[in-house]
């Protein structure tokens, strides 16, 4: 039998998210309305600014940005083809985009741009805690400077943040990937290096030492962890100019009391990283560890097509911000005085409506329930309980005609008390 998408089975199928694609609930977000606030209000605070590039973009974008040899570009990426031909993909991250954007409205030609970004990206990962197929991060980059000062003013924002957030526990790690002459260098002797020990590489390691060295430091495979430890260090291969700028990025982390450990391993996923490389990690979240990563690529924009124009960058990964919030029991979100309007009778309701749009002009940062039930009172106090409610309005018969308000207090012991609409205003501003 042909089966359509009205047969039975089909119907009855259970709707369902995607594995790996997450729901924010009505109880989870206003913790991450706040996080992103902070966030945001802090980024401004150094005069940068926000930028939103599209979700979808020329699969060819991230190809030649992230670069052909990375787990991003090798397996992760959701692409498809388009009926002219073309291929697309969701964004895996946004960088990318961003450095596309840069370059077609030509904004590296006005100066220096310092901006950030937020919003969902994709990859095809194997789900599990903090590693997901849909997930959110907000990111800076900044084009246009190629002094550590920059670098070291990232870090500074970074920091400021944890403060802010109350996180403890997160470590800075930095390392610098030198220019890409010295990279080139540095490649060969670890083949040479890895060649004389190919027995202990795993198959993954087998086949990057010949797309892509690096990574095998990258390699999260205890079993190779001494070979990797005992490897040649890129630290050891550096051009003058890049030894020079990592010691004023240390410099500046000193000067700021930003305590950093140096991690020689440590060369980042993406192919596009020259120079200055961190990552902010935690041992409170298990395997899935760094809540920010970043660095610098000075030779994208032209790879790209653009001008030559030195970068910076970094991405702060939102759910594992929000789980380490959690495992640090940073939760708590700042009650905000809250009203639930109860009323009652049409003439009653009409009133009601005018009066919380009154309240709503005074009391900016209230939270305001209208009654929408129309229930008795008992039903419309039994509601205002479950919203939280720090206080009733009470608008019935009696108030009406004597224009007047009750406020009741929920919590705690306090009495009710009526009371004209100017007093009641007084009363609440008192009570914020
Ligand atoms: P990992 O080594 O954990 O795979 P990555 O090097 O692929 O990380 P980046 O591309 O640097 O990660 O992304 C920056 C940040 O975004 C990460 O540090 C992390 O906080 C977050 N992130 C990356 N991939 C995921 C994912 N699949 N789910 C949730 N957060 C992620
Ligand atoms: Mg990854």
């Amino acid at each position: 039998m042909l089966k359509t998408p009205n047969t039975y089975q089909q119907m009855s199928k259970k709707i369902q998210a995607i594995r790996g694609m997450n729901d924010l609930l009505p109880k989870d977000s206003a913790l991450w309305l706040l996080l992103e606030k902070a966030i945001f209000d802090l980024f401004i605070s150094y005069g940068y600014q926000n930028i939103r590039t599209p979700i979808v973009e020329r699969t060819d974008t991230f190809c030649r940005a992230i670069g052909g040899a990375t787990d991003i570009v090798e397996k992760e990426m959701y692409s498809w083809t388009e009926s002219s031909g073309e291929s697309l993909s969701l964004r895996p991250e946004g960088t990318a985009g961003c450095v596309r954007m840069m370059i077609e409205h030509n904004l590296p030609r006005e100066g220096i741009q310092k901006v950030f970004y937020q919003g969902a990206m994709f990859r095809h990962e194997r789900p599990q805690k903090g590693r997901y197929r849909q997930f959110h991060q907000v990111g800076i980059e900044v084009f246009g400077a190629i002094d550590a000062k920059v670098d070291a003013e990232l870090m500074m924002m970074t920091y400021a943040l944890w403060q802010v957030l109350g996180l403890k526990n997160i470590v800075l790690e930095i390392n610098t990937l030198g220019s890409s002459e010295a990279r080139t260098a540095y490649k060969k002797v670890l083949v040479t290096y890895f060649n004389q020990h190919k027995e202990q590489l795993d198959g993954d390691s087998l086949r990057r030492l010949k797309t892509n060295p690096l990574r095998i430091l990258d390699s999260k495979n205890k079993v190779m962890h001494s070979l990797i430890s005992n490897a040649p260090k890129l630290m050891d291969c550096l051009d003058e100019e890049s030894a020079q700028h990592f010691e004023q990025f240390k410099t500046y982390l000193d000067a700021l009391n930003i305590a950093y450990v140096i991690n020689t391993r440590l060369v980042r996923g993406l192919d596009y990283y020259n120079r200055t490389v961190f990552e902010w990690t935690t041992t409170d979240l298990g395997t899935q560890g760094t809540i920010c990563a970043g660095g610098r690529y000075d030779g994208l924009v032209e790879k790209m097509g653009g001008i030559p124009t030195p970068a910076v960058g970094l991405a702060i990964g939102l759910e594992r911000l929000v789980l380490l919030l959690e495992a640090q029991n940073l939760m708590a979100v700042e009650p905000t005085l809250s009203i639930y309007l109860v009323a009652l009778g049409e003439k009653a309701q009409v009133k009601s409506m005018q009066i919380a749009s009154t309240l709503h002009d005074v009391l900016p940062n209230a939270i305001f329930y209208n009654d929408i039930t129309l229930g008795s009172f008992q039903s419309q106090f039994k509601k205002a309980d479950k919203a939280k409610a720090h206080f009733a309005l009470i608008l019935g018969e009696q108030e009406l005609n004597n224009n007047q308000v009750s406020i009741k207090p929920l919590k705690g012991q306090g009495v009710q008390q009526t009371m004209d609409l100017e007093e009641a205003i007084k009363y609440f501003k008192e009570n914020t």
